[in-house]
């Protein structure tokens, strides 16, 4: 192992900004836009030529690589009792089509200059330290979402995954093929000790409070519904304002409701009316039929539950008051993951340790973690990104905070696996 600095007190130790930035803006080569993004979508050349950077940089860190048959990346540092199940760091370096440089590939990176850090100054950990990618986490090619770290943690079957295929009728499966990730380990057969993820916060939330490190609790859970309201339709001229049935307006009605249910349930009630569908849509018919969806969520699945009992409640009344009919049907329903109080407190404490301000989180949007933490105790690492923004090509995040984000990985990643 490499001694070339004096040794160092653990809370001392720091990892290196500027090397991790470098890391972070030759990784965006690959793939970069015009407009300063990156689109490596999923097992693409340039996703190929992506892990194949990440690979080789873990190589030259002395790391060990394993691939397992989804493609997933496992890159390890041993520790000094190997027979203890493994600290992970990890996210994805697959993007968006018109994706940013820190989405994913930041949390990947990170642990990677953890690992750096710990050779720079030949620190031994008990546990042994990983850093792995997981393939297809953002879904915009092949669906599932989240895809590696789902057939891991066995939410789906590797079966499932390999008959995906995208727009052109390319499948996972001969993808994978074609660009050489098919490792030779089984899905999930990999122990893990304890997992952390080092993501941008893609929300506004940090910013808006001036604080540095967002300390996960967990991720909402999501509702889905399609709602629909009958009425009559009829001339907008004959027709007196007391004998009529306007869906349109029993919808708003009940679309105010949705946002009021979110406020109902703070601080982490979400209520989104996001597509509406009017028939016949024509400018002098009273409306008689409205479509609409719900999107509520919450951050766990009780306050889901009571924030699904809320709307019905609400829309029994309104169609009880106006005497039109209101369905709501449930479409599709996300549990909420909430992560590990181990690691929780873990990221807490890096982040008071090293003085940087900080503030309970929660993830509005789903992570390889959601995963993780079915299998092991899990933790997320928020930093913010500028107004909010990424899954754009201006998605942008400031070095002193990626920084800042990788050394708390640092300290929970050691706090975990301990020190020889
Ligand atoms: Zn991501």
């Amino acid at each position: 192992m490499d001694t070339k600095t004096k040794p160092v007190a653990i809370d001392q130790l720091r990892i290196d900004g500027p090397r991790l930035w470098d890391s972070l803006m030759e990784l965006a080569q690959i793939g970069a836009t015009p407009k300063g993004g990156v689109c490596r979508l999923t097992l693409t050349d340039l996703d190929r030529q992506g892990r194949d950077l990440v690979t080789r940089w873990a190589r030259e860190a002395g790391l060990m690589v394993t691939i397992d048959r989804i493609g997933n990346g496992f890159m390890r540092r041993p520790g000094r009792n190997n027979s203890l199940p493994p600290v992970v760091a990890g996210s994805h370096i697959d993007t968006q089509p018109t994706g940013g440089k820190f989405d994913g590939n930041y949390g990947v990176l990170a642990g990677l200059e953890v690992v750096r850090t710990l050779n720079d100054h030949g620190i031994q950990t008990e546990a042994p330290i990983e850093v792995a990618f997981w393939t297809n986490e953002e879904g915009s090619r092949f669906v599932p979402v989240m895809m590696g770290s789902g057939v891991f943690a066995k939410a789906f079957t590797l079966e499932h995954a390999y008959a995906a295929t995208d727009t052109e009728g390319k499948s996972v499966k001969d993808e994978l093929e074609r660009i050489g990730y098919v490792g030779p380990e089984e899905p999930g057969a990999h122990p893990i000790g304890t997992y952390f993820e080092t993501h941008i916060e893609q929300g506004p939330v940090l910013e808006d409070n001036d604080k540095t490190i967002g300390v996960v609790t967990g991720v909402l859970g999501i509702r889905w519904y399609d709602c629909t309201v009958t009425g009559m339709e009829a001339h907008a001229g004959p027709t007196p304002m007391a004998l009529r049935k306007d869906a349109l307006q029993v919808a708003t009605r009940l679309m105010q409701e949705v946002v009021a249910c979110a406020h109902r349930h703070p601080p982490h009630g979400r209520g989104t009316v996001g597509m509406v569908q009017v028939h016949p849509n024509s400018r002098n018919v009273i409306p008689g039929r409205v479509k609409f969806s719900i999107d509520l969520r919450n951050a766990s699945d009780a306050i889901c539950a009571a924030m699904d009992a809320d709307i019905r409640a609400v829309a029994a009344r309104i169609a009880a008051e106006t005497g039109l009919a209101i369905a709501i049907e449930q479409v599709s329903e996300y549990p909420a993951q909430p992560f590990h109080a181990d690691c929780i407190a873990a990221v807490q404490r890096a982040a008071d340790r090293l003085g940087y301000s900080n503030m309970p989180a929660v993830s509005g949007a789903g992570h390889d973690a959601v995963y993780m933490a079915r299998l092991a105790p899990a933790g997320m690492i928020f930093i913010p990104c500028k107004d909010g923004i990424s899954h754009n090509e201006i998605e942008d995040a400031k070095p002193e905070h990626i920084t800042a984000g990788c050394n708390v990985l640092l300290q929970a990643m050691l706090e975990r696996a301990g020190v020889a």
